[in-house]
């Protein structure tokens, strides 16, 4: 970067450029952008993933909150006919105005730790818009995102995301490999949404308030937490075992129980 554009890593934008040839590489890799693809990268920062992203040849759209980033962007990339920056939040960013055809949008960045989970839930809005996702993460974010039934990692994150995605863990990424060096690991996950989903609940909001409220104490029973949506007897009508703990129990058992939930009259 030239003398002119010296920028300062803000932590409150939660700045950690990467600066690892091999790391970039092995990111990019892993997303394999072809020239008809429709990307989407937020928080370019100063531009690590954004150059092969746009070496693809396919047209790239970023999102970047920090505008002392913008000038640095635009002389990187300004001249390219493939990349279109907006400058903003991309929790409030409203991916449908790309219009996107369904199914077509390529999501990518290495994201500020902060607002990774809001953002994963803004997008996962218009899941119908959207191909994959690739993020860099927080490595225990993704352990929670990608971990099954029966162990600490498995919660309410895991079972929201995967009612809409396919998870992989692809693979860890040490402090070393940015400027400046975060605290914690890092991991790369890829998330895919599902052409249709595995298990649809008849109300996805039931869903949510059921997931949530079994494991506001994920130490105690079924029967236990959810009372106050649902009797015992609802619980075994739904072919869920209510001595459980809300971590013994699959996407599909949470989804029985929100059907189950829908089923009761609306309070006056
Ligand atoms: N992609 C760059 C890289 O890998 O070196 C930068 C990654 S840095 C971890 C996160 C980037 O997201 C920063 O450029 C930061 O300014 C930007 N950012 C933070 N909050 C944001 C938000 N709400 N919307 C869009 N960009 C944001």
């Amino acid at each position: 970067m030239t003398e002119q554009f010296q920028h300062r890593a803000r932590k409150r934008f939660g700045q950690n450029f990467l600066h690892d040839a091999g790391v970039i590489d092995k990111i990019l890799r892993a997303i394999r952008a072809r020239p008809e693809d429709r990307l989407l990268e937020i928080g370019p920062g100063q531009g690590a993933l954004t150059e092969g992203l746009l070496n693809s040849g396919a047209q790239l759209d970023v999102v970047e909150l920090d505008k002392d980033l913008i000038p640095i962007l635009m002389h990187q990339f300004g001249n390219k006919p493939n990349f279109h920056l907006h400058q903003g939040d991309a929790l409030k960013f409203d991916f449908t105005s790309l219009n996107p055809a369904p199914n077509s949008l390529r999501v990518v960045g290495n994201l500020p730790y902060n607002i990774s989970t809001p953002l994963i839930f803004h997008l996962l809005q218009n899941a119908n818009l959207i191909r994959d996702m690739h993020f860099m993460l927080q490595k225990e974010v993704v352990q929670r995102l990608a971990a099954g039934p029966g162990g600490g990692d498995y919660g309410r994150l895991s079972i929201m995301v995967q009612y809409h995605c396919r998870v992989e863990h692809l693979f860890n990424v040490g402090p070393g490999a940015f400027n400046p060096p975060p605290k914690v690991d890092s991991a790369i996950v890829r998330l895919v949404p599902h052409d249709v989903l595995p298990h649809p609940a008849k109300d996805h909001r039931l869903l949510e308030r059921v997931v949530r409220e079994a494991f506001n104490q994920r130490r105690k029973t079924l029967r236990n937490t959810l009372k106050a949506l649902l009797s015992s007897e609802e619980i075994t009508a739904a072919g869920v075992d209510g001595s459980l703990r809300p971590e013994q129990l699959d996407l599909a058992a949470f989804v029985r129980l929100a059907d189950k939930l829908s089923e009761q009259p609306i309070a006056e």
